[in-house]
């Protein structure tokens, strides 16, 4: 585990998340923060303002990681059966269409959220030599500390990818991108540097007010690249921590979940985009309205989230 003794007890991590001052601790609070792993939403903030580089995200996943590997392993995939059955194999794979070079994957919940978007944006890359393949990146799981799995899937998308003479994977997802990073030796870009490329997609009218999804919140990358189909400016919202979903913790702090919620719908001015469709999935069905997915606006279908199907339309993903 990483050394804490550079730790200076300077509380910025419990200052800057919910979770921490629950429970009145700080990272360095070793003991207690392994008992409660499960209850951090991997949101990564306190790794962003520790002053002296410690990466409290990265200190609970190795303690998630020890707990899924030790005798507590049962208990864990019980609690978390619903996600580990669809997911550690996942159910609705479909790679019929998979094409040399550079392919589509638009992940498991932009296409259970938004199908007539993603759709249309399949039509477009097909028409671009492109094929769309249905997956999971293997996050979720990978989150809950199942290392083997993780492993395991990773080394089987890579596998397929090199069958395929796959290069590209163009994503829809920030989680599956940040996820993916360089582990699978070709070239992880986002749908928008994509449609950039190919010259599709609308420009949004106006300034638009913009919720930043946990993995892309420090580097920002997204933002840069969906920036060309913004007319005005973009202002970025950071109230809530995360949307409640990270690292599955919602199941042991509904509360907090429901606070980030809260604390986003009193910030929001009129309207806010975002560019993760589980994040919107969970702000809309929190009762949030004035949130949007931007890429449906861009690809012109202004297409609202489908909350009430969603699990529908991500089961018939396996056989487009
Ligand atoms: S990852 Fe997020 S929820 Fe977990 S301890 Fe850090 S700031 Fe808190
Ligand atoms: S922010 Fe960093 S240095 Fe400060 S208490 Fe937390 S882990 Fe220690």
């Amino acid at each position: 585990m990483e050394n804490l003794d550079k730790c200076i007890n300077c509380h910025l991590c419990r200052d800057n998340c919910d979770f921490l001052t629950k429970y009145g601790i700080d990272i360095c609070d070793t003991d207690r923060l392994r008992e409660l792993a499960y209850h951090c939403f991997l949101c990564g903030k306190c790794t962003s303002v520790c002053p002296v580089g410690i990466d409290g995200r990265e200190i609970i996943m190795e303690m998630r990681r020890e707990r899924a590997s030790s005798d507590e392993r049962t208990s864990i995939e019980d609690a978390y059966k619903g996600l580990i059955s669809e997911k550690r194999n996942y159910r609705f794979r479909n790679w019929k269409h998979v094409t040399s070079g550079s392919i589509f994957f638009p992940g498991c919940n932009f296409p259970s959220m938004y199908p007539k978007t993603n759709k249309m944006l399949s039509k477009l890359f097909a028409d671009n030599g492109i094929g769309t393949v249905y997956e999971c990146c293997g996050k979720p799981v990978a989150e809950l500390g199942l290392a083997e799995d993780e492993e395991r899937i990773i080394n089987s998308i890579r596998e397929k990818l090199r069958e395929a003479s796959v290069t590209e994977i163009v994503t829809a997802c920030p989680n599956c991108r940040d996820f993916f990073g360089d582990r699978l030796g070709v070239k992880v870009r986002s749908v928008y540097d994509k449609l950039s490329e190919l010259g599709a997609g609308k420009t949004v009218k106006g300034d638009i007010e913009l919720y930043l999804p946990c993995p892309d919140r420090e580097k920002k990358l997204w933002v840069e690249e969906l920036r060309p189909f913004v007319e005005g400016e973009i202002r970025i919202n950071d109230s809530a921590q995360c949307c409640g979903l990270g690292g599955s913790a919602i199941s042991c702090e509904r509360e907090l979940a429901d606070g980030f919620v809260k604390k986003l719908g009193e910030s929001i001015d009129d309207h806010i985009f975002t560019y993760c469709a589980s994040c919107v999935g969970r702000f809309r069905r929190s009762g949030l309205k004035p949130v949007d997915h931007i890429l449906p606006f861009i690809m012109g279908t202004d297409e609202q989230p489908d909350t009430l199907k969603s699990y529908l339309n991500r089961v018939m993903t396996k056989v487009k």
